[in-house]
């Protein structure tokens, strides 16, 4: 099997069958996103255990690419530190849009690289990335809310 096919195939899986698919509930923060350009609309919920997402969870409507790259973030980012989780996102976003990008380290986060070939489905493999950016923004707006009040 070629490796495009490969790649085609994990996405056709993740999309068919999502990985971490519905919300957390109770979950420590929650945010949502929308690709206007596509019609995408992602929820992300996560649990933070000091600075691992402990959890998380999306759920949504969208594009093929976006519930697959969704999917393959909730199971590459889970138990991960926010320092290993953003160290991961620049090197999705390299390969979504860099030719000449290196997959290393990525495991199955790889199978995204054949996006590049369609730039304006850049945004659709992006948006879950963003929303879970958002969610980890809004868990620290939460916690600084909390504080206030006290
Ligand atoms: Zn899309």
């Amino acid at each position: 099997m070629e490796l495009n096919e490969l790649y085609r195939e994990v996405i056709l899986d993740h999309n068919r069958h999502p990985r971490n698919f519905g919300r957390l509930d109770p979950a420590d923060a929650l945010a949502n996103g929308h690709n206007p350009l596509c019609g995408d609309k992602l929820t992300v919920t996560l649990n933070l255990q000091g600075d691992v997402i402990s959890d998380l969870k999306f759920d949504g409507n969208g594009c093929a690419i976006s519930v697959a790259s969704a999917s393959l973030m909730t199971e590459a980012v889970k138990g991960r530190d926010r320092s290993s989780v953003s160290a991961m996102f620049d090197k999705v976003h390299a390969l979504l849009t860099q030719a000449d990008a290196p997959s290393t380290d990525l495991g199955k986060l790889a199978a995204l690289s054949g996006v590049r070939e369609f730039p304006a489905r850049v945004k659709c493999a992006s948006l879950c990335w963003h929303t879970l950016n958002a969610a980890l923004a809004n868990a620290d707006a939460a916690d600084a809310a909390a504080v206030s009040t006290e």
